[in-house]
């Protein structure tokens, strides 16, 4: 797999080192704009580095998974971005190293990421991002890391963090996340994303984005939930509508989202197994004279309080007997390493709108279900 073959190749510390600290933070950013190297070297020793490398024959054979076979990616009639460069955008190394922005990264998964990042090998982090008129904008990255200085400061520019990175991974917000798209689309980026709560236009907008570049969509990036998902999926297809399935979560208190995208995708996965869909059949909360519960309803509950990283229960109750399966998070480090992974997976990638699943090599045909 692509992402391990990179994986492998580290980067020393060093480089990064010097890529931050040979040039402040703006020219940094600009020089790696411009599709130039900014390790400290001279242009000219930098020169074969910088140039894009042509998509290689394998790569494109590599980029059909499993599940873009078993389940055609939504495609939409118009491209996304007017003026749109032509095909993926090449994969561009700086010794061996993919370049990484992160859009949000001052929220609480972007900082994570940020914490991540600076130590992975194979990554070097080119860029961040934060909302207008957020605090962070002017900060270094490595403040907010956790960590000694990057040299790069927070901008507020998502078309210059686009243009000088070859993944940029995004936990922001649906809005936000769906205007991206369209600069992943100009520019042939690999957009890795984490936010939930989109709702259809924002997923058509993704999935448009997706014809021009490759994306990896997953409401929930940790191996254990998509590993519940397909073990989910495979309960409902064995168990009959006597059985009633309710899916139940719980996160902190600044969640703004409800139910979770995890829940849902764990509603479409039992959904899929019972051969019809989650618009069909859910039922998003109860409340007041609600009636009795009717035959075949996926229905969710949506807990909010203190700290909670993420718990997902997914209850089969029938005559007699239920049937649990449970997913806790204890820590948001787990969605930050899926994050990665799928960041070196989907570098250098063709267009396409990719699962958490097919990052992690078990897809089933599952499709990502972030939406609101
Ligand atoms: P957060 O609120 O702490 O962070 C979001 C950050 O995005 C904030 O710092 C905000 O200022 C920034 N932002 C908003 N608009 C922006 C813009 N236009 N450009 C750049 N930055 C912008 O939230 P969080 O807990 O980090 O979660 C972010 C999203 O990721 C949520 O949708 C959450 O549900 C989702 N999430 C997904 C996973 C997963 O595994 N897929 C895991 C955790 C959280």
């Amino acid at each position: 797999m692509a992402g391990k073959t990179q994986a492998k190749r580290p980067v020393t510390k060093a480089v990064a080192k010097a890529a931050t600290k040979a040039a402040p933070a703006a020219s940094t950013r600009n020089a790696a704009a411009k599709g130039v190297p900014a390790n400290g070297k001279p242009l000219t020793e930098n020169a074969k580095l910088a140039k894009p490398t042509p998509p290689k024959p394998a790569a494109a054979k590599a980029v059909t998974p499993p599940a873009a076979k078993a389940a055609p990616k939504p495609v939409a009639p118009k491209p996304v971005a007017p003026g749109a460069k032509s095909g993926p955008k090449p994969k561009r190394q700086l010794n061996g190293a993919t370049r990484v922005g992160i859009a949000g990264c001052a929220g609480r998964m972007g900082q994570m990421l940020l914490k991540m990042l600076a130590q992975a090998p194979g990554v070097l982090v080119v860029g961040g991002t934060e909302r207008r008129g957020s605090q962070a904008l002017g900060m270094d990255l490595g403040a907010l890391a956790g960590t000694e200085p990057f040299g790069i400061t927070v901008g507020d520019d998502p078309a210059l963090l686009f243009d000088t990175a070859d993944v940029v991974i995004d936990f922001t917000n649906p809005s936000a996340t769906a205007l991206h798209a369209g600069y992943a689309a100009k520019n042939g980026t690999a957009h890795v994303i984490g936010t939930t709560g989109l709702d259809a236009d924002q997923q058509a907008a993704v999935a448009r984005a997706a014809q021009r570049a490759p994306i990896v969509m997953a409401a929930n990036m940790s191996l254990g939930v998509n590993l519940l998902e397909l073990v989910v999926e495979q309960m409902a297809r064995i168990l009959d509508t006597d059985w009633d399935i309710e899916v139940v979560e719980m996160h902190h208190r600044h969640k703004v989202d409800a139910p979770s995208g995890t829940a849902l995708a764990l509603g479409e996965a039992a959904a899929r197994g019972r051969g019809t869909t989650l618009r069909r059949v859910a039922k998003r909360g109860r409340d007041g004279q609600a009636g009795p519960r009717a035959k075949g309803e996926i229905g969710f509950a949506a807990l909010r309080g203190g700290d909670v990283v993420g718990d997902h229960t997914v209850i089969f109750a029938a005559d007699g007997e239920r049937v649990e399966v449970t997913h806790k998070a204890s820590s948001r480090e787990l969605f930050a390493r899926g994050a990665v992974k799928a960041v070196l997976w989907a570098a250098g990638k063709a267009p396409g709108l990719y699962s958490m699943k097919d990052v992690l090599g078990f897809s089933v045909g599952a499709q990502p279900a972030n939406g609101g």
